[in-house]
């Protein structure tokens, strides 16, 4: 079974975001990336898929600066076969319409028209709209089934395990489909030593929006469907209030509360 899964390189967490006066977009230059952590489990999911099934190659493709080849270099060293890259200037503050549209044309010329099974992480770790998926099945004429935290690939099926507040439901979908899976799924792998060796050698295509059919009009900002309106810096952390508990620490907190609206 031949898989796609959408990896997407987003900005390090733990560095302080910032934004662009010139166009109000995310710096993306000013600080690293990293393969968005959520992503790893789709890339994990469709290696054990493959490897079970001893047959069958893991394509994976990113929409994104050249720092997004980071985002492949890593799937590829966990044991993923091949790369897409896609990287064009006009891509620059695209929103997830816009995103969706590139990755769905990507996934087609990646698979010659015929995707059998496209994984995508739940949700990517900056923008966390979880929307590109829904958005990429739809374009594909895929059926979707989303937040899987258990997945089983039968004769022309695909089944889900979804796992909700209350209760947990099954759900079957046929093939080919999208599945976007939770980090419930499985636990990604490490690259091993011998994974960053094999991935040196490994084929990764970079393609701009001509090679795919697109037009730079129909992505970026100008045809964005949202538009960041203004941004501020988050302003600094106050100083917390340290209550000393002399007999009455319950009351004072529950003062606190109430003058803060919680209670
Ligand atoms: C080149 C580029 C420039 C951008 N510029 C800006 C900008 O200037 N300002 C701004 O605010 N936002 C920008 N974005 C962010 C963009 O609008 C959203 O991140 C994107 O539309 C997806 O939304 P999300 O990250 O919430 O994805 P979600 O819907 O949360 O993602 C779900 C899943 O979809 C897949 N996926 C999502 N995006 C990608 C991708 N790019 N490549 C591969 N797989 C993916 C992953 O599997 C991911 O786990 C840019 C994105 C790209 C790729």
């Amino acid at each position: 079974m031949n898989i796609v899964v959408c990896v997407k390189y987003v900005p390090d967490a733990q560095s302080e975001r910032t934004f662009q006066e010139s166009d109000s977009t995310v710096d993306r230059d000013a600080v690293d990336g990293l393969l968005s952590e959520l992503d790893e489990y789709a890339v994990e999911e469709a290696l054990k898929i493959v490897e079970a099934r001893g047959e069958g190659e893991v394509v994976v493709v990113t929409v994104g600066p050249p720092a997004a080849a980071d985002a492949i270099k890593k799937a590829l060293q966990m044991g993923a076969h091949r790369g897409v890259h896609v990287q064009d200037d006009a891509i620059h503050g695209s929103d997830a319409v816009a995103t969706s549209l590139v990755l769905t044309e990507a996934v087609k010329k990646a698979t010659d028209g015929s995707p059998e099974l496209v994984l995508t992480g739940m949700a990517s770790t900056d923008g966390t709209m979880g929307v590109v998926p829904a958005m990429m099945a739809e374009r594909l004429g895929l059926p979707q089934v989303t937040y899987a935290s258990e997945l089983t690939v039968g004769d022309g099926t695909v089944t889900i395990r979804r796992d909700g507040d209350t209760a947990s439901e099954t759900v079957e979908a046929s093939l080919p489909a999208l599945v976007s899976v939770t980090d419930q799924i499985n636990e990604p792998r490490y690259p091993s030593f011998k994974g960053i060796m094999a991935a040196k050698k490994k084929q990764v295509d970079t393609w701009s929006l001509a090679d795919l059919g697109l037009e730079a009009s129909q992505v970026g900002l100008d045809a964005a469907w949202t538009t960041v309106v203004t941004f501020a810096k988050r302003p600094p952390r106050e100083q917390g209030q340290i209550v000393t508990d002399e007999g009455e620490g319950g009351a004072r907190l529950a003062e606190f509360l109430s003058a803060q609206k919680f209670l």
